[in-house]
């Protein structure tokens, strides 16, 4: 894995390795493939940030069944959260009687989570399961609890495997951590 890297300014320090990434991405797939058994589910990545997490999620767990859809939310500036969600793009398609499953990049305060979920459960699906790459519970200011995480982490800000600074280094195939002095 590469070393530190810089980015607008700010130093940012190895975390996590895209064979770690892998390993739990896999683990994450085996809970979701043996919950959804028999059923047909709507995957729903959530953009920009979920977007390599949900490529990787819906390889392994192979589902051919299964549809994939997308939206897209933000509350993040820069690096910290504005409190406020906003919805840039929604579902198209009819989701009752479907078996959802969210994937998000990560739960922060837990407020795009409930935000979206609160949405969604008026359009009367069979049931809502959500997934995340990553967790902050020390940031989580909703109670919300995810039904899948791949990795608990604490409140620092990260980047890399989807995850921007103003819309940069997503592209990283390694997460990233930022460095405090
Ligand atoms: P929440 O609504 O739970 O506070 O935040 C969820 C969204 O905030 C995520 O989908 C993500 O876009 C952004 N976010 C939260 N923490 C981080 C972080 O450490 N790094 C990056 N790049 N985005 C974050």
């Amino acid at each position: 894995m590469d070393n530190k890297i810089t980015v607008d300014g700010l130093t940012f320090v190895p975390y996590l390795t895209r064979d770690r990434i892998a390993e739990q991405v896999r683990r994450v797939a085996a809970e979701l493939r043996h919950d959804l058994e028999g059923k047909r589910p709507l995957f729903v990545c959530v953009l920009n940030g979920a977007f390599m997490f949900a490529a990787d999620l819906v390889r392994e767990v192979g589902i051919n069944e299964g549809e994939i859809a997308f939206v897209k939310y933000t509350s993040y500036e820069g690096t910290s959260s504005t409190g406020k969600v906003k919805e840039i793009m929604g579902l198209q398609q009819d989701i009752s009687g479907r078996d959802v499953v969210l994937i998000e990049d990560i739960v922060d305060t837990g407020l795009t989570a409930t935000h979206m979920i609160t949405d969604l459960k008026k359009r009367n699906p069979a049931s809502i399961r959500f997934a995340t790459l990553l967790y902050k519970p020390e940031s989580n200011k909703t109670g919300f609890q995810p039904d899948y995480v791949a990795f608990e982490i604490p409140p620092k800000f990260i980047i890399g495997y989807g995850l921007d600074l103003d819309g940069k280094v997503r592209n990283l195939p390694d997460i990233y951590q930022l460095k405090e002095d």
